[in-house]
């Protein structure tokens, strides 16, 4: 595992790691083609997402706990509450990132030596780059697992639970999972390839066979 801040040289590495990638493939008789989520694309998914889950989680808990107090919106009163909140919500980026990690180890070789965690300063933002490529199930299931652990149960829970904090957060955990989301949706195209997380490109690499093998 290897945690870092980008840079110029690690950028280089990474590049240079997908060609050795790519090169190995190719020996293998594989080709590599790209796909790739168009980030315009995500965040406007995320907003449709936002006002989709929204529509649906709180009508849910108004009909399951007979009342929802806008006050409490976040989960607690006032300024401290936003503050509390949106503090959640920032660890809860860090979380996403992990969460990619900790479940695609389980299906690499090399497990936690397959996963890099970094931070971009350029987008302000973290990430997890998992250095096998997968089979389509085992590259879902790291995919998948944050929109599921930190947006769809725990929105579920908060239901149950009478949590409007819970609600919320996870509310904002699926549109975090937006790009995610997109790939997952175009995974399904790639079912028979061997996928690759990209390492500086949003989206992934999938190999195919070369046509006259
Ligand atoms: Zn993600």
């Amino acid at each position: 595992m290897r945690i870092e801040v980008e840079n110029d040289r690690i950028r280089e590495r990474k590049k240079q790691e997908y060609q050795d990638l790519v090169d190995e493939m190719d020996q293998k008789g594989f080709e590599a083609n790209l796909e790739k989520i168009s980030i315009k694309t995500a965040n406007l998914f995320g907003i449709v997402l936002f006002i989709l889950v929204s529509l649906i989680a709180y009508p849910i808990y108004y009909l399951v706990n007979g009342r929802i107090d806008p006050a409490l919106i976040f989960g607690f009163e006032g300024t401290k509450g936003m503050l509390i909140f949106f503090g959640a919500y920032l660890v809860s980026i860090f979380v996403h990132e992990f969460i990619h990690g900790f479940l695609w180890q389980f299906t690499c070789e090399k497990k936690w030596g397959s996963i890099d965690f970094g931070f971009n300063p350029k987008t302000c933002t973290p990430y997890c780059h998992c250095c096998e490529a997968l089979s389509f199930g085992r590259y879902f299931f790291g995919s998948i697992g944050p929109t599921l652990f930190l947006g769809i149960i725990p929105i579920i829970l908060g239901i149950i639970f009478k949590s409007l904090f819970l609600v919320s957060f996870s509310v904002l955990g699926v549109v975090g999972g937006a790009g995610d989301l997109m790939v997952i949706f175009s995974l399904r195209k790639h079912r028979e390839s061997r996928l690759f997380d990209h390492p500086y490109e949003v989206g992934y690499a999938y190999f195919t066979a070369k046509n006259g093998d």
